[in-house]
């Protein structure tokens, strides 16, 4: 209960600062008329810089920033298929990798770094990459998590929110959790329908109502996307925009060159890599 009064007065707080930005008022007294200006936050407004905004091919052109996907972090199980490893690191093979990350001077970003470099060239820390979780699995709580703290590493997990509480999954306290630790919740659909089949109800049921749920979980905008499966389309792509989106998450496939904030690249690290071969991969694929 403590951890949830604390969250709401965070999300007031925040709520607070935002409104009082750059705020202007008056004060009179006998002797004089003052003008007072209340500092304005730059956590809150650090990455709405001013000026044009970049072209598409300007964004295309720029440096990609490496961005990992996981899925689940625990040991192999014998009836785990020769595919389904590709999508569970073991433990030790993650802490390595981890490890491998900030021995080789890499800083973790977020998507809001990511968006202001793509859009108006904003810098960035040296060797930036984004570690990114898919599919609300618990191990990514209990274990991942952890692990990134001792670093000072943040993450961004993409919830599929029809599991949000079922067994082996988070529940809505972890996930809120994640939030106020600074990392970013995003969107992953409900059910992990593929995108490219999206038609009529789907929309509300796929993302609106994800969104509204994430947004009453975390006490924040929801304002990224992955795909299920790494799946798009061109033209569902709109309907992201329409709704707020700012940019989404892929597979390795190429960007759309009409869209890339809807399309970036991510690479799966494969429970079969060692951290030699993710840093190999990192190097290549980017
Ligand atoms: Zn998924």
């Amino acid at each position: 209960m403590l951890k949830l009064y604390t969250a709401v007065a965070a999300a007031l707080a925040l709520s607070v600062i935002s409104c009082q930005s750059g705020k202007t008022s008056t004060v009179t007294d006998s002797t004089s008329t003052k003008t007072v200006t209340t500092s304005t936050t730059t956590e809150v407004v650090a990455n709405e810089k001013p000026g044009k905004k970049a072209s598409n091919a300007e964004i295309i052109a720029r440096k990609q920033v490496p961005v990992l996907c996981y899925h689940q972090i625990r040991d192999w199980r014998p009836k785990d298929s020769k595919t389904a490893k590709d999508y569970i690191v073991p433990i030790a093979s993650f802490k390595e990798k981890i490890k491998m990350l900030a021995d080789s001077g890499y800083h973790t970003i977020l998507p809001d770094q990511l968006y202001a470099y793509l859009t108006t060239g904003a810098a960035l820390p040296s060797k930036p990459i984004m570690l990114t979780f898919d599919d609300t699995d618990l191990d990514q709580f209990t274990i991942a998590n952890p692990e990134l703290k001792k670093y000072g590493f943040k993450a961004v997990y993409f919830i599929m929110t029809v599991s949000i509480g079922r067994p082996n999954y988070m529940n809505k306290e972890q996930i809120k959790q994640l939030a106020d630790e600074g990392n970013v919740i995003g969107s992953h659909t409900w059910d992990h329908h593929n995108f490219k089949k999206f038609a009529g109800d789907d929309w509300k049921t796929q993302i609106d109502k994800p969104t509204k749920k994430l947004e009453e979980i975390t006490g924040k905008k929801i304002e990224y996307f992955a795909y299920p499966f790494g799946l798009w389309n061109a033209q569902g792509l709109p309907e992201l925009h329409s709704r707020g989106f700012k940019m989404a998450f892929q597979l390795a496939e190429k960007r759309d060159a009409n869209d890339p904030l809807m399309t970036v690249r991510r690479i799966l690290d494969s429970g079969y890599w060692s951290a030699k071969t993710l840093r190999n991969s990192i190097k290549n694929s980017f």
